[in-house]
């Protein structure tokens, strides 16, 4: 389990580039300051709130914080609403205070997980962070929530399913902690989307066939050509607008993306195992996070290593359905047919999709004012792909390349 620092944001950096290249002054503007933002955070980090403090709530509580940054892009921010408080009447409060509750809610009694660590880690969040910041994020320890810039996004706190994405980050990186490029890294954006969309079904009280199956429904404004983000029923169609350009994602293992950017791509081939998911939840119908989440969630806590492939998480979505259903029960069955569907053939039994034997952690509560385990050091800046919009200065470009390298 590690407790890297990283950023891993909901609108992916193609999205943004887009923007770059196709938007108004004022757009390229508003892309340029969210693509930098790690470079931001990484000089803030030092603020913020240590984990030890964070990670000393009782277990079995859920405790919520919510802060404002006051359009300010210093973390926390003020402390505006704490667990049990009413609501304060800020739309972004209240829901990112509602959200972080529907996911504790979700991880608890559907998954008997308490809290992102298993142990009832605080859930903190920051809301109204930076000036017409358009995105949302999950540093390694708190969820961070910009207002969009009024023109193409609203504000990020309106989609559940984006809340739920950024605190199920937080789930893997306690768990699998896949690591964030190439395949690992698209699981680990596919498993964000699943556990968000479940997240939010569930609070709808949603069936697989009444769901729409969308992250991000709601982000966009009427100026954008598109429903949402991205779409685990059919990757590639969630949006296609003439200045953020067309949903990239590829639906089956054949149109697989080789990119260097975003990771190797993390955003774009999350597509495939997300269609995955949807198959088999389609196949089995009735609420998705009953049997298709379980198998997911038993796959990710307990089968899949960092490194993991999308062959390695078919073969443990079948073992973990296998373990949980039997060998010929209907559910293993539509875990075959779901990744037969993107062009993986699950296999049973074979060597690295066995069961993971990982010890955890006893509770430890490290000493006051000290964060659990090293705080990594970015590597060196690489030289990025973005052009800074007209009038800006070469320190920036550092930036992009930053950006990059960061978790996204
Ligand atoms: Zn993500």
């Amino acid at each position: 389990m590690g407790l890297r620092p990283c950023l891993c944001t909901i609108l992916p950096p193609h999205v943004l580039r887009e923007l770059l290249r196709r938007g108004t002054p004022r757009q390229q503007d508003v892309a340029w300051r969210t693509l930098t933002v790690s470079e931001r955070f990484r000089g803030e980090r030092a603020t913020l709130t240590p984990l030890a403090a964070v990670a000393a709530t009782p277990a079995g509580r859920k405790h919520r914080t919510v802060y404002d940054a006051g359009r300010a892009w210093h973390l926390p921010g003020r402390l505006v609403r704490s667990e049990g408080d009413p609501a304060v009447g800020d739309p972004a409060t209240d829901e990112a205070y509602d959200g972080a509750g529907a996911a504790y809610d979700f991880y608890l009694e559907v998954l008997g997980r308490n809290s992102l660590d298993g142990r009832g880690l605080r859930l903190d969040a920051t809301v109204h962070y930076g000036r017409d910041y358009a995105n949302a994020f999950w540093n390694g320890r708190q969820m961070v929530y910009g207002d969009g810039d009024g023109e193409l996004f609203r504000r990020f706190t309106l989609a559940l399913d984006v809340i739920g994405h950024e605190l199920t980050h937080g789930v893997v990186q306690f768990e699998a902690d896949l690591e964030y490029e190439g395949q690992s890294g698209a699981l680990n954006e596919s498993f964000a989307d699943v556990f968000g969309s479940l997240i939010k079904q569930r609070a709808l009280g949603q069936t697989a066939e009444e769901a729409d199956w969308l992250v991000g429904a709601g982000l966009f404004t009427e100026a954008v050509r598109g429903r949402a983000l991205r779409s685990l029923k059919e990757p590639g169609t969630a949006y296609d607008d003439p200045v953020l350009g067309r949903d990239p994602q590829p639906a089956h293992v054949r149109d697989y993306v080789e990119t260097e950017e975003d990771n190797g791509g993390v955003h774009i081939n999350s597509g495939i195992p997300n269609k995955a998911f949807y198959e088999v939840a389609a196949r089995l119908g009735g609420f998705a996070w009953e049997r298709a989440g379980r198998i997911w969630y038993q796959a990710l806590t307990e089968r899949l290593s960092r490194r993991a492939t999308f062959q390695e998480a078919a073969d443990a979505t079948l073992a973990a359905a296998v373990e949980l259903y039997g060998l010929r029960s209907p559910e293993a069955q539509a875990v075959r047919e779901g990744w037969a569907a993107v062009g993986i053939r699950a296999r049973r039994g074979l060597g690295r999709g066995r069961r993971r034997r990982r010890p955890r952690a006893a509770p430890v509560t490290p000493p006051a004012g000290r964060a659990r385990g090293p705080a990594r050091t970015p590597g060196p800046a690489r030289a990025g792909s973005v052009t800074p919009p007209a009038g800006r200065t070469s320190p920036t470009t550092t930036a992009a390349g930053s950006a990059d390298r960061a978790k996204l």
